[in-house]
């Protein structure tokens, strides 16, 4: 018997090393967060996540929010925010983080050019900044590219500028998603001004719509 419990405490030591080991310090039950911003920003919990614009008359038009079914006044799914520009508009960042990716491709099989900036809060949470615009030349696309004022690598805080907006047609906009795994409702991530913000904006447009649909 006691040869026993001898063996289960062995087990059970290794088996707690191995834990920490393999996932980090604890930190009262719960994972500490591995993503390191060296201080920059509370990366542990995002709740106060703004709008990308600087002012209202930067957005022409309000067209589709956030929704998980084709029940919501647009519908289609969309997994994000559509924010529709001004040519030249600033375009802002959402919450602070560290620019992962900057990724140019084609999405609606190949009609739609796509310059994303893929921007990281913590280790759990991406935002995506989509320049969007309906021209398959890859002269505009990089010209929308050029108005970049990001790097990979770079740092951003709330409000400073991702870049300026270029459109070439009345459709273009920027696709904006919050990815936890998979694409949230932003407004989960949100401070409540910056809520009460985007509302002011989609209401002047489209007085009865919500931000997000399930
Ligand atoms: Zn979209």
């Amino acid at each position: 018997m006691k040869k026993q419990a001898c063996i289960v405490g062995i087990i059970l030591v290794v088996a707690a090393a191995a834990a920490v080991i393999y996932f980090g310090d604890f930190d009262g039950g719960g994972l500490i967060d591995t993503f390191d911003n060296e201080g920059r920003y509370d990366s542990t919990v995002l709740d106060n996540m703004g709008v990308i614009y600087t002012n209202q008359s930067d957005i022409v038009m309000w067209n589709d929010g956030y929704s998980e079914s084709d029940s919501c006044p647009w519908g289609f799914i969309h997994n994000g925010l559509d924010y529709f520009f001004f040519n030249n508009s600033d375009v802002i960042a959402a919450a602070p983080g560290l620019v992962e990716d900057i990724e140019l491709g084609y999405v609606a099989n190949g009609t739609v050019y796509k310059v994303a900036v893929h921007i990281r809060f913590n280790s759990t949470i991406t935002i995506e900044y989509g320049f969007e615009g309906f021209s398959t030349d890859v002269a505009i696309r990089a010209q929308q590219a050029a108005m970049i004022d990001v790097e990979i690598g770079d740092w951003v805080a709330k409000g400073d500028q991702i870049g300026r907006f270029n459109r070439p047609t009345e459709y273009d906009h920027v696709h904006f998603s919050v990815y936890l795994n998979d694409a949230i409702c932003p407004r989960l991530v949100m401070g409540e001004d910056d809520y009460n913000e985007i509302m002011s904006l989609i209401q002047s447009f489209q007085p009865t719509w919500e931000l997000c649909y399930p």
